[in-house]
């Protein structure tokens, strides 16, 4: 049994990490009870905080030995429980491994270690940029960037506003060092493209920690554009704003983002950052095209066309680049706002073919009502990737289910449409019973070996992503849903 093991375990582990670096008070832990997934908490054993590629394999092998289970963490900004450590046991945060290792502009390459926060490599590029050359960037820009890991994105395979153009996590992770659960230390990929043999790196990328621990990153680096044009498109109603978002891209144009605010979080994010967002819009559109400055003007205009064809009440622009920042700095800080709503929120995270956007918002709109509940959409657009953002007390059981409800109706919805149940957050514990639905019972035992020949006892990560994922693991306490 896990109890009678636990003294020996944090004993061993405290040896490995030293005692600044490991977290066993019930007060401390109970930071490490969820993520961005509020509604399942469950509260590890132990936390540490290795520093090395060495410490972690230490530490994975004593839990190999001690038969516990372990579970990677980054921020744990995650919003569909990837963190949750179910069961108990061992979370393992990365956050203290932090070093940019190499840079490489020449070759357009970066090594970082997991714990590295995704807006820190740009920061750091921009600080060894000469006056005069050009600026590179990490291109995956999760609204969460300047909390969350490179590890964490590249467990989740993230996207953001600017996957629409550049894509999603996988596109820019080049190579991948990975401790195997039993304690083995694998590489994969590097900083030459094109490696031959299987492509390990894209099958670990999205695996969201149930492979083993990433504690290495060769990330691709991408020049800055040479300009941009960013736009704000007003409209009266949300089906104008999404259609004009089809149209946008029927029309040949990739714009660089294109990203929808309605009403509710229009309020919420204005009350938070005076941006001068009107209130009583139905919905605004972010809408940026950017790369070699020929051109853009034309790109530009022919979007207002698009846009005023719609019935935009107004398109503003963005005038300087501060007014630019400004803008996203809005857009990508809108969850922080939410607080002004709600004591709590569940933010979904389905994918609908772009044209059924009008559809599935009318849909959110009459789950809310059925459900009594508000919900707020703030969404990359441009991907069919909505974001509904659904609002309530987690002190209120009643609530709490309704949300669930709400949520999975939601969903179901999404892959009525052709869609699907995750385009960014992944499965975590939060959707695992849609996986079945998604795939079939022959997908899902190919995807469930592939997990074994990784982690074969499934004790990295147990009770993520499958239904019957880490069923060998006996969990040392349940876990609790909020106020059920
Ligand atoms: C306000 C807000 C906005 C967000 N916006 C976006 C967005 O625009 N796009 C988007 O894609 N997501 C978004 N997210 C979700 C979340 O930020 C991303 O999934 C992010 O990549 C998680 O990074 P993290 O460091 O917080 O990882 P965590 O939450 O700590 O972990 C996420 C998963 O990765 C695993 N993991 C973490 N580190 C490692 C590692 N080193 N090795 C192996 N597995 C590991 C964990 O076990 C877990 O399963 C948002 C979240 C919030 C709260």
């Amino acid at each position: 049994m896990l109890v009678t093991t636990v003294p020996p375990l944090i004993e061993r582990l405290r040896l490995v990490v030293g005692s600044h670096a490991i977290l066993t008070s019930p007060s401390d832990l109970l930071v490490y009870e969820c993520d961005g997934f509020t509604i399942e908490k469950n509260k590890p054993d132990v936390v540490v905080f290795p520093t090395s590629t060495d410490q972690v394999v230490q530490i994975v092998k004593i839990c190999r030995e001690l038969e516990v289970p372990f579970l990677p963490r980054g921020a744990g900004t995650s919003l569909a429980g990837g963190c949750l450590p179910v069961g108990g046991g061992v979370v393992i945060a990365l956050t203290r491994m932090k070093r940019v290792l190499e840079v490489n502009c020449r070759d357009r390459y970066a090594v970082v270690e997991p714990g590295v926060v995704n807006k820190w490599l740009t920061e750091h590029l921009r600080a060894l940029t000469q006056p005069g050359s050009p600026l590179f960037h990490f291109a995956p820009d999760p609204s969460s960037q300047g909390a969350c890991t490179i590890g964490g994105n590249a467990a989740t395979n993230s996207g953001g506003p600017h996957t629409l153009k550049y894509g999603v996590t996988v596109n820019h992770v080049l190579g991948l060092e990975l401790v195997l659960p039993d304690g083995q230390v694998v590489q994969t990929g590097g900083a030459a493209e094109d490696h031959p043999g299987y492509d390990l790196t894209g099958v670990i990328v999205g695996s969201e920690g149930t492979f083993g621990i990433t504690t290495k990153l060769c990330v691709r680096l991408t020049r800055n554009p040479e300009a941009y044009r960013t736009l704000l498109g007003v409209f009266e109603t949300v089906d104008d704003a999404t259609n004009t978002i089809s149209d946008i891209i029927g029309a040949g144009i990739i714009p660089g983002a294109l990203e929808m605010l309605d009403q509710l979080i229009l309020q919420a994010v204005e009350a938070a950052y005076h941006f001068g967002f009107p209130l009583d819009a139905g919905a605004v559109l972010i809408m940026e095209v950017d790369g070699l400055e020929a051109g853009l003007d034309a790109d530009t205009e022919r979007i207002i066309e698009i846009a005023r064809k719609n019935r935009t009440r107004e398109v503003r622009r963005a005038n300087t680049e501060a007014e630019r920042l400004l803008l996203w700095k809005a857009r990508k800080n809108a969850f922080g706002a939410v607080g002004r709503l709600a004591p709590s929120y569940c933010t979904q995270d389905g994918v609908v073919p772009r044209t059924k956007l009008p559809y599935i918002l009318r849909e959110i709109h009459r789950i809310g009502e059925k459900y009594q509940l508000r919900i707020c959409n703030v969404f990359h657009a441009g991907d069919g990737n909505i974001h509904p953002i659904v609002l309530f007390d987690e002190r209120h059981e009643d609530q709490v289910k309704r949300v669930l409800s709400a949520s999975r109706e939601i969903l179901e919805e999404c892959l009525k449409c052709g869609g699907s149940v995750t385009g960014e957050h992944g499965i975590g514990v939060e959707k695992i019973n849609f996986m079945p639905k998604l795939f079939s019972s022959e997908d899902l035992m190919m995807m469930s070996r592939l997990r074994s020949a990784f982690n074969p006892d499934g004790r990295c990560s147990p009770g993520k992503m499958f239904p019957t994922a880490g069923a060998c693991i006996e969990p040392s306490k349940a876990g609790r849903r909020a106020a059920l």
